[in-house]
């Protein structure tokens, strides 16, 4: 594996620096766009890395899968009564298709689902005790106490974040979201900020590519048939308007963030994270997802096999 990822960094070498950086959240506008990391973690936990893949980096929408795990172990299949799971076909913080659709986000990894899952994250706690409580997930997940949220970037998104305030807004206004409005938003412009690695983040998402068990210790993080769930929903909504395209070049289910990380699960084998900061125009990092490509070239890895 060290052999396939030193060729996939290789392969992917010549478009270092491709792709727009996210400049709408300032905090992200200042990376180097030449950083390029991938790991891989596999069966026996063993996690497998090139480039930058011990430097931490925003993971934002990529925690919408894992906020997506924790609410529907707290709250259960209820949760798809006020988030569906198509392809939303628009863009990741779109609010026309909320309008026709009566407040409903079309699925969990777009942004207003995303806040729907995370409301019904907030219990008693607040907005606090859901943030410790993703973290105390991430880092058991990924056997790395080190996970923290970068607050700046959560500081910057708030204060520019017009658009996801009226997005949460608005379904508010559909009674679509239980607790307040700034109470959602803190803790969902934190979970975006997650600061992590592609190791901490391939070995945190390797459950997902082993029916919901920790492949090393057997333990069931979540029933077979959730996992199996999350995964589908990744394969059809987890590249915003792009997530068709990424299905036809990788064939594996995956979540992208705007900070230039995807997310990848390979079902019996293993969980792969990539990361470099340049995104195309749907919001996927470019360079990440040839350097995906280039992998599965190489291992045939596919859930179409
Ligand atoms: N925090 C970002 C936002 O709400 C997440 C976008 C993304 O990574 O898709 O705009």
């Amino acid at each position: 594996m060290e052999e396939v990822l030193a060729e996939v960094a290789a392969a992917v070498e010549p478009h270092r620096g491709a792709g727009k950086i996210a400049d709408y959240i300032p905090a992200l506008a200042r990376i180097d766009p030449r950083h390029f990391a991938i790991a891989v973690a596999d069966r026996e936990g063993r996690v497998h890395g090139a480039g930058d893949c011990d430097l931490p980096f925003s993971i934002q929408s990529i925690s919408k899968v894992f906020t997506l795990a924790l609410a529907l172990e707290r709250v259960g299949s209820g949760l798809w009564d006020r988030v569906g799971r198509e392809p939303s076909g628009s863009a990741f913080n779109s609010i026309v298709q909320l309008e026709h659709e009566q407040g409903k986000p079309r699925n969990p990894l777009i942004n207003p689902g995303a806040m729907v899952v995370t409301d019904q994250l907030i219990g008693e706690g607040g907005a606090d005790a859901a943030i410790a409580r993703l973290l105390d997930f991430l880092r058991a997940q990924a056997g790395d106490p080190g996970i923290e949220v970068d607050a700046e970037v959560a500081e910057s998104e708030s204060r520019t974040g017009a658009r996801n305030r009226s997005l949460a807004w608005f379904m508010k206004s559909f009674g679509i979201l239980g607790n307040d409005v700034e109470t959602v938003l803190s803790a969902y412009f934190r979970h975006c900020a997650l600061a992590m690695s592609c190791r901490q983040l391939a070995r945190a998402g390797l459950f997902l590519a082993f029916d919901g068990r920790d492949p090393v210790s057997g333990r069931e993080v979540m029933p077979w048939h959730r996992a199996r769930r999350i995964n589908s929903v990744m394969m059809l909504c987890g590249h915003y308007d792009n997530s068709g395209e990424f299905a036809f070049r990788v064939g594996l289910p995956g979540k992208s963030g705007v900070g230039g990380g995807i997310l990848a699960i390979a079902p019996g084998h293993g969980s792969v994270a990539v990361w470099s900061p340049g995104l195309n125009e749907a919001g996927t990092s470019a360079v990440g997802a040839l350097a995906l490509e280039a992998l599965v070239d190489r291992t045939g890895w596919s859930v179409f096999v």
